[in-house]
């Protein structure tokens, strides 16, 4: 498959084989930097194409199921090598499908590249336990089961590592899968599945679905999905869990953030400007764990503002694929609006907008959706700059007078996904691990930049309470069988006749 065939003929993926929508309706993916090239053409697909989807998957299962655990994590590894193999075709796509700037896109594809190198070893581990009975003669032990069909709903930031982080353990556990990526990066999602394909996935184990919300709600409301696994926002979260709630389906959401660094007197300030630009303005802004939030102590709010507005006004913005370029375009133009929309909102709060609150529309810049990156200063832990999830390059910085206050500050919103202190005290940094309120903390670095090894998610209303990666993943993809043997020949009952000779 090229770029082409996709602009040629467009289709999901069904069974392993190219089936156009059933309404026959299309949709383009553009480029955000030149929003006049057409990257792909996709199907516009509705409940019909999800039921198409969720019966191969399921006709697909009992093979896909049966098939070895260590054979299912050679095709995952085989995966990983291609895309390592085709990694700067791939990151050159995903600029130019998503936006984000070369070098991040080469590092998305290498999350998803780990992530597969580290699934794949679970095909030869995947424990269970053997524990001991209370009665002579009985063996108690336990294995995972795969969940069944699955359905994977993803969003456009990280268009190829967040499929990675639900699909790869999806199949290494032996569910099949109905995948509806994000409809604004169709193809990188189409890449991704064609290249596990080429790897030796047998068709129907993924089933792609293109399309948006139509297409979404019914992988969700399908009874045949056993579990949903979705990342985006928390207003769709909070749709998916109620319905997944009311059809007792299991659920895994990773939803907003609205994350703050934290910048003591004793740090080195040099290095937390550093760490506070890229977590503000990498990938835009467009990350769930963008450093959106900048907590500092007011001894040095002076110094580290002017050092900080002087960076972010000296960011080069444009097209990611050309060298140089810092900060890519927003998704689309209704996400540009928004993030304009929020500018005006701080000035209304009364907020002080010091740099930015612009959209970049000179030259070639007006091809795109491009939005200069914008600091407010004098913002306020209860303004709706500082609460509500922006999804662009846009940062508060907020002043505070101690640690306390400023953990205080730090935990001040609905969502816990990721924090950062910047200290050199030990002190304060061990006291910030365990007060700040998120499923990831950071010491002396922003709060992008998970690995792939540890969990990912957070508390509060930043998801459910689940994890995707890290060593205890398959726990998400997979259920316990507790299996007991007796072979003592009698009936033995137990808790009643433990004490027996
Ligand atoms: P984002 O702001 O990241 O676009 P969304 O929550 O709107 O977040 O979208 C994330 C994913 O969820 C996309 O693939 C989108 O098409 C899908 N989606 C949107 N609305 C629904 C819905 N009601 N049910 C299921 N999926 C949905």
């Amino acid at each position: 498959m090229t770029a082409t065939s996709s602009l040629a003929e467009p289709f999901n993926l069904i069974a392993g084989e190219h089936r156009r929508a059933a309404s026959g309706r299309t949709f383009e993916s553009r480029n955000p930097a030149r929003h006049d090239e057409v990257v792909g053409v996709f199907p516009e697909s509705s409940a019909a194409d999800v039921d198409a989807a969720v019966a191969a998957a399921q006709r697909a299962l009992p093979g896909w199921r049966s098939t070895p655990w260590p054979r299912r994590g050679e095709i995952i590894l085989a995966a990983a090598t291609i895309m390592e193999q085709r990694k700067e075709e791939l990151a050159q796509l995903m600029t130019r499908e998503m936006g984000k700037v070369l070098t991040e896109a080469r590092g998305d594809v290498q999350e998803a590249i780990d992530m597969g190198k580290f699934i794949a070893g679970e095909g030869r581990r995947a424990f269970g336990e053997t524990v001991p009975s209370e009665l002579r003669n009985k063996w108690a032990m336990t294995m995972r089961q795969p969940l069944g069909v699955v359905g994977c709903v993803t969003p456009w930031n990280f268009p190829i590592a967040i499929p990675s982080w639900k699909i790869f353990p999806a199949v290494m556990a032996g569910n099949t899968v109905v995948f509806k990526p994000a409809e604004d990066t169709p193809l990188c999602a189409l890449r991704f599945v064609e290249i596990l394909e080429e790897a030796g996935l047998p068709g129907g184990v993924i089933n792609v679905v293109f399309g948006a919300e139509e297409a979404g709600d019914a992988v969700v409301r399908h009874p045949g999905t056993a579990a949903i696994f979705f990342t985006g926002s928390a207003d769709t979260g909070r749709l998916i869990a109620a319905t997944c709630g009311s059809m007792l389906k299991k659920v895994s959401l990773e939803l907003g953030g609205k994350n703050g660094i934290v910048v003591l007197s004793d740090a080195d300030l040099e290095l937390a400007v550093e760490g506070a630009l890229w977590g503000a303005f990498g990938t835009a802004g467009q990350r769930c764990t963008a450093s959106s939030r900048l907590i500092v102590e007011r001894s040095v709010l002076a110094d580290f503002t002017d050092a900080f507005v002087a960076r972010a006004r000296a960011l080069r913005l444009g097209d990611g694929l050309v060298d140089g370029v810092d900060v890519g375009p927003v998704i689309n133009e209704t996400q540009l609006r928004r993030i304009h929309g929020y500018t005006e909102i701080g000035i209304d709060e009364g907020a002080e907008l010091l740099t930015g609150g612009t959209v970049a529309g000179e030259g070639e810049l007006s091809r795109g959706f491009f939005y200069t990156p914008t600091v407010f200063a004098g913002v306020s832990p209860s303004m709706r700059i500082a609460q509500e999830e922006i999804f662009g390059p846009t940062v508060a910085i907020l002043a505070v007078d101690s640690l306390d206050e400023a953990l205080a500050t730090a935990n001040s919103t609905q969502f816990g996904l990721s924090l950062s202190l910047y200290t050199n005290d030990l002190r304060h940094a061990f006291r910030a691990i365990h007060e700040l309120e998120s499923g990831i903390v950071y010491v002396n670095a922003p709060t992008i930049g998970a690995e792939i090894q540890l969990p990912f998610g957070g508390t509060k209303n930043t998801g459910n309470g689940h994890r995707e990666a890290g060593g205890h993943v398959l726990d998400e993809f997979s259920e316990w069988k507790s299996i007991y043997i007796d072979y003592s020949g009698r009936l033995q009952r137990a808790q009643i006749d433990t004490n027996a000779p």
